[in-house]
């Protein structure tokens, strides 16, 4: 099992280092750990230079692999604030709306600005499509995520703190379309601070009580994860 999202002090609110969320991978028995800072656009933020710099901490940490991404944000005219040159150097974008840089438009629009976003070459993922706040059309979004192989994401820690409208509801219903679709997800423990690397529980429970299929579960083997972003064996 892999973490692929976790944070760091490079996003500003977070409170481990890379070197301490690998330690906290490796005590939790996970085989690899990505590092997906938010990107800049979020207030407190390190910059792209920083960002891009944090590889310097290397491929292998306590025997766990280590991958390097970000957590970007879709805008509301579909692009995101990190790309080109910066993206490029990450092995891979998780693209997410988060309401410090993005104004609901509703679900159609809501919807098609993150389609934009997942069409990049480095989005393989959708960062806690469940907020309310920000509506979408999951059919929609599935379909995409499928044809564009994208996974989306079950956030355990929107499950253990589901104060945000409608989350629990919306995770049911875009689990549900993933499995008639058969479209991947991967289960993010969205840590801040390392004791919450690895924190899959809660995900995991929910997608044992309806009979999720593991396959589609993009982080539950290491070489499925390394294909799925064209990292290969
Ligand atoms: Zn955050
Ligand atoms: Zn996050």
């Amino acid at each position: 099992m892999l973490d692929i999202h976790t944070h760091t002090t490079a996003s500003g609110h977070a409170y481990g280092t890379v070197l301490e969320n690998a330690m906290a991978a490796k005590e939790k028995g996970l085989t690899g750990l990505g590092i997906s800072d938010h990107a800049p656009g979020i207030p407190g933020v390190c910059g792209p230079e920083e960002l891009c710099s944090l590889r310097k901490n290397g491929r292998s940490l306590y025997g766990v692999n280590i991958y390097y991404g970000v957590e970007n944000n879709v805008l509301n005219d579909g692009a995101m604030t990190l790309t080109g040159h910066y993206l490029s150097m990450l092995d891979y974008c998780i693209v997410g709306i988060h309401g410090t840089c993005y104004e609901d438009l509703g679900p159609e629009e809501n919807t098609d600005n993150l389609i934009r976003c997942m069409q990049d070459p480095k989005t393989f993922f959708v960062s806690h499509p469940d907020d309310g706040a920000f509506p979408l059309d999951y059919e929609k979004l599935v379909l995409a995520a499928k044809e564009y192989n994208v996974a989306l994401e079950l956030n355990n820690s929107h499950i253990r703190h589901p104060w945000r409208k409608d989350t629990l509801k919306n995770i049911l219903i875009y689990l549900d379309l993933c499995i008639k679709y058969k479209t991947n997800i991967f289960i993010g423990s969205d840590a801040h601070s390392p004791d919450q690397v690895g924190s899959f529980s809660e995900a995991i429970s929910l997608l044992d009580e309806i009979g999720f299929d593991d396959d589609l579960i993009i982080n539950n083997n290491e070489e499925k994860f390394r294909a799925f972003i064209g990292l290969g064996k």
